[in-house]
């Protein structure tokens, strides 16, 4: 049963735990939910034990969901599970606290919701990463919009390709500034035009697209009218080689490949299976991308349609209670088009906000708790679950991230920072500018991140606790201000 709550301020759409459970219970001879492959990886069907109870990843297309969508899945987490959500790093929200005996009615809820994959057993391909502006953005050269929806429909209909990791990722870039081109994706795409103005996609493996003079540089473009059939047929060669061994019997990601075979000799493969031309222009081995502004996701920014404007957020580490999402999808529907965008930073856009009703979404945002201020310590700070979810953490990290913060001196900008309660890294695709590596309970080693140094970077400190730390990253922001 739905009643009206007071949530940061306003009358929110909230249903009864005790009363809703008995409405939505099914009978016992509901069809049986399909069977998840196995994997460590949380997602809609494969719901993953972990100290504070499952959790389950929702996979949203480029990131996006619609205001009515966000409802049902905040109200079935709260109804199955603790209420807690979390944006990912690549822009899914996952469930967490899932109580056992509710598991499956979480994922009927869910199915019923429309938040599955079109394509049973397609749930886990589904991961391409696209700019929460993308098709907003003025400063972008293509709208990816039709592109991303071609490549996604090419994932889930090639039942092969389900067998890909949980984990293998792409990314399609339109050359947004609002993009995230740290995180280091099994193929890269990138829109730009040649020389000649030739419309074209290009493309690397096992890495990120190259700003920098000294990054890995694209390997090679499609014509962007040959971009899904150009993936299609690189993905089925990537299949073929770790079927047949030729990389090790545990080849499931780009990178394993290319420990094996050199990136000259796949492309030759690929050369030959291609009916599109692959472009490999002497021009592209020092093409950079523009780099993207660090806090191009946060506050007020406009968009390509005269008028409108996105509105971005974050909320602390990356986590929303099921009923702020709600009052979410009522601020989306009354100060713009009724979408949200999540972002990889693991904030979220409004898009489509009429410039009129920009201070009214900034306002809202503010009223549930959201930073949108850029450089705010909240849009700073990434954490891990920690000791509170996770049995491998060293650390709380989530609440020494928070301490952090609260101790971190007014004035002065934080530098972007990871806390991670072990080496495994979940809460960061890519390696942050700063580190605090968990070693014991409110104990971490510093590091800064250094092309130099594989992992986290170069360490610059040891054993550090939380004041510490503070004193040590003070240091740091005042010689290398992150702004
Ligand atoms: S980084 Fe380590 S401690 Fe943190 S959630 Fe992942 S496995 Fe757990």
């Amino acid at each position: 049963m739905l009643a009206d709550r007071l949530v940061g301020g306003r009358q929110v759409r909230w249903c009864d735990r005790q009363t809703d459970r008995t409405l939505n219970d099914r009978p016992l001879s509901t069809p049986a939910l399909p069977t998840p492959r196995p994997s460590a990886c949380p997602g809609l069907l494969r719901i993953v034990p972990a100290r504070d109870g499952g959790i389950c990843r929702v996979r949203l297309p480029g990131g996006r969901l619609d205001a009515a969508s966000l409802r049902r899945l905040a109200e079935a987490a709260h109804r199955h599970a603790s209420g807690v959500l979390e944006v990912t790093n690549r822009a899914n929200l996952q469930v967490r606290g899932v109580r056992p005996e509710r598991a499956d009615a979480l994922i009927r809820d869910l199915l019923d919701a429309g938040l599955g994959p079109r394509v049973a057993g397609a749930d886990d391909v589904r991961n391409l990463l696209l700019s929460p502006a993308a098709g907003l953005d003025p400063q972008a050269g293509m709208d990816v919009r039709p592109l991303a929806q071609r490549l996604l429909q090419a994932l889930e209909n090639e039942p092969r390709f389900h067998g890909l990791s949980p984990k293998f990722a792409l990314s399609l870039d339109g050359g947004e500034t609002m993009a995230m081109l740290d995180h280091p994706h099994d193929l890269w795409l990138s829109a730009l035009e040649g020389p000649d103005g030739q419309p074209l996609v290009a493309f690397g493996l096992a890495g990120c697209v190259p700003q920098a003079a000294g990054d890995p540089p694209a390997l090679a473009a499609f014509p962007r009218a040959g971009v899904v059939e150009g993936v299609v047929t690189l993905l089925h060669l990537f299949l073929d080689l770790a079927e047949s061994g030729v990389a090790g019997p545990d080849c499931t990601r780009m990178r394993h490949l290319l420990a094996r075979l050199p990136a000259s000799a796949l492309l030759q493969r690929l050369r030959e299976r291609l009916a599109v031309p692959l472009l490999e222009r002497a021009w592209l081995a020092t093409w950079r991308r523009a780099p993207a502004p660090m806090d191009a996701h946060i506050g007020i920014h406009p968009q390509r349609q005269a008028g409108l404007c996105l509105v971005g957020a974050a909320p602390w580490l990356g986590r929303v209670d099921a009923a702020s999402l709600i009052a979410l999808a009522d601020l989306a529907e009354r100060v713009g088009d009724g979408s949200l965008h999540f972002t990889p930073w693991q904030s979220l856009v409004l898009p489509n906000v009429p410039v009129a009703h920009a201070a009214n979404a900034l306002a809202g945002l503010e009223a549930l708790g959201l930073a949108t201020q850029p450089g705010a310590p909240a849009t700073r700070l990434v954490a891990c679950s920690g000791s509170a979810g996770c049995a491998r953490a060293q650390a709380d990290t989530k609440a020494d991230a928070l301490t952090l913060a609260r101790r971190w001196p007014a004035g002065l900008s934080l530098p972007p920072l990871h806390f991670s309660g072990c080496p495994r890294s979940c809460a960061a695709a890519h390696v942050a500018p700063y580190t605090l590596l968990a070693i014991d309970a409110g104990h971490y080693d510093l590091f800064r991140r250094d092309a130099g140094h594989d992992g986290f970077g170069r360490r610059l400190a040891r054993g550090l606790d939380l004041d510490a730390a503070v004193t040590r990253l003070a240091e740091e922001a005042r010689s290398t201000p992150h702004d």
